[in-house]
């Protein structure tokens, strides 16, 4: 998209073990298409330029999902790692020619064009946004014996989504830190940049349909997403 390039990583490299059941979470079906055809999708039909894949089965996806739906933006498909943060920084190796990465979970199947576009205006203004939503239920931090410790004031309590989206500088010199310190509990790309407290991160606005399918209830609330959906 314009003179700047920008890449999406897009994250299939989990076990999916919360999910349950035999069939790899991003192969699930709905509506007749597999969960992560849906996310892929979204950036191709975007104004991102590249997409990076991180997946462990290369060959699966490959065959079931970038070809047969043609998504020709898709040019690399890199392994994932033990955990989130290192299936990240293998696709952020492949991203090198990039000005700025977008990272997204692929188990986010309801990101849309207008989140994109909005993560690619502000990534250009602010270098590291992630996008979230204020929480609708107050929030409790609870102590060790699960007494309520603290409860921080609602309008600044956000819950975090994907995309999120760094230039592509900034977001490497973090991962490289992470790498190499591995301090832990890294559950988010935002995180790392704040490790490396040179930048700030911005939030920006997401979409309360922009749910992760992690367990079987999520299963069922995107089928009804979906239902609603109009063609
Ligand atoms: O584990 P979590 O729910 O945070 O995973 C979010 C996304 O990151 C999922 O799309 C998952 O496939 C991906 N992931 C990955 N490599 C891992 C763990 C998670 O690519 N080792």
């Amino acid at each position: 998209m314009g003179i700047d390039k920008v890449t999406a990583i897009v994250l299939a490299g989990g076990s999916g073990k919360r999910m349950g059941g035999d069939c790899k979470k991003q192969y699930m079906l709905l509506k007749g298409h597999p969960l992560l055809y849906y996310s892929l999708k979204a950036f191709q039909d975007s104004p991102v330029d590249e997409i990076i894949l991180v997946t462990n089965e290369a060959s699966l996806c490959r065959n079931e999902i970038v070809e047969k739906y043609h998504m020709d933006k898709v040019t690399k498909i890199v392994p994932g790692g033990e955990e989130r943060y290192e299936s990240v920084y293998n696709g952020l190796l492949e991203a090198k020619d990039s000005d700025f990465v977008l990272i997204h979970d692929g188990a986010r199947p309801f990101v849309t064009e207008e989140i994109i576009l909005r993560c690619i205006g502000e990534v250009k203004i602010h270098e590291a946004c992630v996008v979230g939503m204020p929480v609708k239920d107050t929030v409790k931090i609870v102590d060790e014996n699960g007494f309520a410790s603290y409860t921080p004031e609602r309008k600044y309590v956000y819950l975090v989504q994907t995309p999120q989206a760094f230039s592509y500088p900034l977001i490497l010199k973090a991962y490289q830190k992470v790498m190499k310190e591995q301090p832990p509990g890294i559950t988010d790309d935002g995180m790392v940049v704040e490790y490396l407290q040179e930048k700030k991160v911005k939030l920006i606005e997401g979409s309360y349909q922009n749910i992760k399918i992690t367990t079987p209830e999520d299963y069922f609330t995107a089928l009804a997403f979906l239902e609603n959906k109009k063609e």
